[in-house]
């Protein structure tokens, strides 16, 4: 947080702080106090399945408020009890909400195209991800979760979905917040294992663990 807010000059318009699941972290209270301490203006937000909202200590909950933290609450196919969960971000005067309906009843499907030969650029021309999601993972800033995350595909599947250092920036080097923007107006090399046109939106079911579900 501190080597991003001395590259951005302490601005941001949004930060996201996604896991996993964010709210299995024990030091959770810690990163939000610490997050909103260094980028005192601009969006903060937890991004969670909302399963342990309601087992939170009170801590959490005065932490939220007292740094203004949201918490946004993705859709997912399971129950909570939404009526606690607003309950509690009343008491404590948190903004809480959920994501947009649209994604409330499907699940995003974004294959991978293991050639690796797609057109990297026509690829990222039309991928939005790099205009919501630029993921920042220890201590290297990746275009999208997809680059930041896709080892563990490999790891899983024992595949090689390549990432090279010219797919992230390592925002400990001597580095601008203008050459950071530039850069991110171009695709990465791991573009090209990103089938765009192959996207789609399918029915929540439980995973098989198979690797069919990821191409
Ligand atoms: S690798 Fe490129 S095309 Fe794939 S999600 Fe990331 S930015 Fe988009």
């Amino acid at each position: 947080m501190n080597r991003a807010a001395e590259i951005f000059d302490h601005e941001c318009d949004n930060i996201r702080l996604l896991g996993g699941e964010p709210l299995l972290n024990p030091e959770i209270n810690t990163m939000l106090k610490i997050a909103r301490e260094i980028f005192t203006d601009g969006v903060i937000d937890i991004v969670t399945n909302g399963i342990l909202l309601t087992q939170m200590s009170e801590d959490f909950w005065r932490t939220c408020h007292d740094y203004k933290i949201y918490i946004e609450i993705s859709h997912y196919p399971i129950k909570l009890d939404e009526n606690k969960i607003k309950e509690l971000a009343d008491k404590f005067g948190v903004t809480c909400f959920w994501e947009t309906d649209d994604l409330k009843d499907k699940f995003g499907v974004f294959p991978i195209d293991l050639s690796g030969k797609q057109d990297m650029r026509k690829n990222f021309i039309l991928c939005h991800v790099p205009t919501i999601c630029i993921t920042l993972k220890h201590g290297r800033l990746y275009p999208c979760y997809f680059a930041a995350h896709v080892h563990h595909f490999n790891k899983k599947f024992n595949k090689n979905v390549e990432i090279t250092e010219r797919d992230y920036i390592d925002i400990y080097k001597d580095i601008s917040k203008r050459e950071i923007f530039k850069w991110l107006t171009k695709p990465v090399p791991v573009c090209r294992f990103c089938n765009i046109a192959g996207r789609h939106t399918t029915n929540w079911e439980i995973s098989k663990q198979d690797i069919s579900e990821w191409l």
